[in-house]
Parts: structure tokens; sequence; C-alpha cells
């Protein structure tokens, strides 16, 4: 009542969808739920039960105020992981919440470590090392500094994790910086755990490079797009169908979307040939056509750039969006 349009979350799918995952990455894997950018534009606060009631247990954000709309999202004790930006001001709350976060720069993890000396709690933290997106994460001697940091404060800090992201593993373009990305991750965890840091996970992997390199998978994935239905591009939805298990039959594609935008036509109506429809001249009917309006329009967040190109669905038929 009283809007024009709305969203479905389509909970069958997620769950479909976090079943075929799980499987792709082994039990013994953790399966976070990225839900940055406001679960990719599902919302936050909807999204977090649905996906708790198909047993994500685990979820990902960029900033700390993403994690405070997670945190009063939560119906299970489920863990926050901060992977971006989170201010030295903000740490108390994430420490007190029991909220990890990625730690790249060593004035955050000074200042969290005091912070957790002084609250008598110990901080989760994830060492992000860098690897070859040159995005965030510790460096050369910047690594060293920081485990001498954290073995100095053991009583005040977990090591929940050693991690990195790489840079592009949607497309095989890519696939020697991926490689490198790797062998690199692996001499920087291994320096890390040689210095006797007790780290608990390892993990690296995005959608894209569970699917596509399983070595990637370590002790837990960070799936975002996947979990949606959608794949991460064509060529990881091909590398799907050229090795896909058998079982799973011949032409189903495991990933099922999850949220749909709907809407009511407001009216109908029959334009003859040769008319122009909408705005300016960008649309002109060759033949007679019906044309619906739908009551939803860019300030809705329909995309300007899906004029003349995008298509809804009828009552499931396909019909193109004209002017
Ligand atoms: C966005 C993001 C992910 C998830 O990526 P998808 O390609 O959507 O699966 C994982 N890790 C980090 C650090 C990210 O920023």
């Amino acid at each position: 009542m009283f809007h024009t349009s709305h969203i479905e979350l389509n909970e069958t799918a997620l769950r479909h969808n976090i079943r075929y995952l799980k499987k792709v990455i082994s039990p013994n894997a953790k399966f976070s739920s990225v839900i940055k950018g406001n679960a990719y534009g599902h919302g936050i606060r909807h999204f977090v039960p649905l996906a708790e009631r198909c047993g994500v247990r685990h979820f990902s954000v960029f900033s700390a105020s993403e994690a405070l709309e997670t945190l009063e999202s939560l119906t299970r004790a489920s863990d926050i992981m901060i992977m971006g930006a989170i201010e030295n001001d903000e740490l108390e709350w994430a420490i007190v919440n029991q909220i990890s976060f990625f730690v790249f720069e060593l004035d955050r993890l000074e200042c969290a470590l005091k912070m957790a000396e002084r609250l008598g709690i110990r901080t989760r933290i994830h060492v992000e090392v860098e690897t070859g997106l040159n995005r965030t994460g510790l460096q050369g001697d910047q690594i060293d500094q920081a485990v001498d940091m954290i073995l100095k404060s053991a009583d005040h800090v977990v090591v929940e994790g050693v991690c990195t992201h790489y840079a592009g593993a949607e497309s095989i373009q890519n696939y020697y910086r991926i490689q490198n990305q790797i062998k690199a991750f692996h001499e920087l965890s291994a320096r890390v755990e040689r210095a006797g840091v007790d780290v608990r996970m390892k993990h690296t992997a995005c959608s894209a490079a569970a699917l596509v390199y399983p070595e990637t998978i370590m002790d837990m994935v960070r799936f975002g797009i996947a979990h949606y239905g959608f794949w991460p591009s064509k060529e990881t939805q091909m590398h799907y169908f050229l090795n896909r298990d058998p079982e799973n039959g011949r032409n189903m594609d495991p990933l099922k979307r999850v949220i749909s935008w709907k809407s009511r036509v407001m009216s109908v109506k029959d334009v003859r040939p040769g008319e122009f429809v909408g705005y300016g001249t960008s649309y002109q009917t060759t033949r007679a056509r019906k044309i619906a309006s739908v009551p939803v329009g860019y300030f809705n967040g329909f995309a300007r750039n899906l004029s003349n190109l995008g298509h809804v669905l009828i009552r499931g038929r396909r019909a193109p969006v004209v002017g």
C-alpha cells in the first residue's frame, strides 16, 4: 500500500545458492556473507535475518556504520567482520561488540591494542597483507612491525585471520596476476605464523576466486555477488558450465536471483505506427504497438541508461522498455 513498486527477496533462492556454494567450498571452510553496499542493494536490515534463516553465521561489511546496522539486524549470534573503513574513535565500539576488522594501518593496530588492554577485552583482528591489488594491506617490514606489536600484546588480541583480496579473479586475463598473489599470500602468511602468531584462519577468496581457483578457498570464503544469484562474470559462468557436476542436471543454473523489483501496470494504450513514445524522439513505433506504463522512474532508481535497453517481465513474459 502507498508504494508504486516494491522489492522482494526470495528466501528459497538464497537457501539454494548458499547450499550450492557451501558444496563448492567443502565442509571445512567457513561461509561469510558479504553485505557491503547495503547488501548489494538488497537491504542489510531485510537481508541479514533471511541469510541467518538460511544458516549464515558470519557477515562481512565494508565500514563501521554498516557493522552497526548489521548488529542491529542480527537474529542469531553471528559474527561481523569489517573489511574496510574503521576509524580510531570507532574501535572501542567494535571491540566491546566483538566485531572483528581488517588491519592495514599500523596506527590503527596500535590504537586497537591499547584500547583492548584498557577495556580488558581481546580485540579480534584480521591482518590484511598486500599481495598485488595495491589498495589496502600491510607490506614489507610493516608486516614484521605488526607481528611484533601483536606478540607484545598477545593477551589483548585474537588474530582471527590473515587475509588478502585478489585483483580481478573474474577474468582469465588476470590469471598470471592472481597466481602471483596466491604465491605471495602463502609466503606472507607463513612469515606471520613462523614469527609465532597464532592465526585462526587464512582467507582470500571472493566469489570468483572460490569458483575458479579452488586453492584460494582456504579456511573461509567471503561470498558476495554469487550468493545473491549472479555470476561474477560471463567467464566464471562458462567455467562452471564447462566443468559442471553432471548430477546437477545438464543446463541447470545453480545460482538463482534473490532480488526482484515489482510494480503494476498503471495504464495500457494502443499507439499507431510512426509515433514517438516518451520524451524526445528516442523511440519510434514501426508498427502498431501496445504500450504499458509502469509507475517507476529514474527517481526510484531505474537507471537512465536502461532507456530503450532494459526489459520487464509482465506475467512472466519479457517486454522491452521503450522511450
Ligand atoms: C566485495 C568483497 C568481497 C566479495 O566479492 P564478490 O566478488 O562480490 O564475491 C570479498 N572480499 C572483499 C575484501 C571485498 O571487498
